[in-house]
């Protein structure tokens, strides 16, 4: 029995159920329940936070998971992952309030910026050479720079509607991200049988989308 983590409730939730269904995979789903075990495949789900999903994976509390490679990244697990799904894609981007006179990265030299990811804004940042003051708050980022808690955010982005309703305007691009399969790195040899075989169905998947 193999163990996958996703997202409880959450915008990776909807797609990575689907993908699971779309395998042939059967369980039933209800929202009361933190865990389900499918009746046709050798697969038990677990619903949890998102952010929790790498830790699980890596102590082997679950066997695989699907998580955003935003979260992975910064919580520094790139190695367990194994397979972009392709849903879920989002940016994370910088972004100052609209009337600002934004020309270059530069412009954030000494700047006070407003983050959720402060590690992968701090790779972005020491590769353009800027030297920032990064402020690390767990949510509603977008309205910090109105707060005057920041002069410029570092968020997650899809459409641009959020920011653009908070009176502010993207300006770089930090990381690209979609969901993604991840799974722990000593998995036995049983579990690592069930893993090719759902990687198998989920190649299968992937190719009739094309
Ligand atoms: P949790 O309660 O599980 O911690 P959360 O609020 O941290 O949830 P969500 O907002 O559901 O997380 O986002 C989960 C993941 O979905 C993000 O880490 C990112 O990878 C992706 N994501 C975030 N926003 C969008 C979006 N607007 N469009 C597409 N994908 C997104
Ligand atoms: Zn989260």
């Amino acid at each position: 029995m193999l163990r996958l983590a996703i997202q409880k409730s959450g915008r990776l939730s909807e797609d990575s159920l689907k993908l699971i269904r779309e395998c042939g995979i059967s369980f039933i789903t209800s929202s009361l329940k933190l865990k389900t075990e499918s009746t046709n495949f050798p697969l038990e789900i677990l619903y949890l936070r998102d952010d929790d999903i790498p830790g699980y994976v890596a102590d082997g509390v679950a066997d695989i998971g699907i998580v955003g490679e935003n979260v992975l990244v910064e919580e520094g697990m790139q190695r367990l992952a194994v397979e972009q799904l392709g849903f879920s894609k989002c940016r994370l981007s910088l972004a100052v309030p609209k009337g600002d006179s934004y020309e270059h990265i530069s412009d954030l030299q000494g700047k006070n910026i407003a983050t959720s990811y402060p590690k992968l804004l701090q790779t972005y940042l020491d590769e353009k050479g800027v030297d920032a003051n990064i402020h690390t708050i767990s949510g509603s980022v977008e309205i910090a720079p109105s707060i005057g808690l920041a002069d410029a955010i570092c968020d997650i982005v899809s459409s641009g509607s959020t920011l653009i309703s908070n009176g502010l305007r993207e300006v770089e691009r930090v990381f690209s991200s979609q969901a993604v399969l991840i799974a722990n790195e000593g998995l036995d040899a049983e579990k690592r049988r069930v893993l090719d075989k759902l990687l198998f169905r989920i190649h299968a998947v992937q190719r009739a989308q094309k």
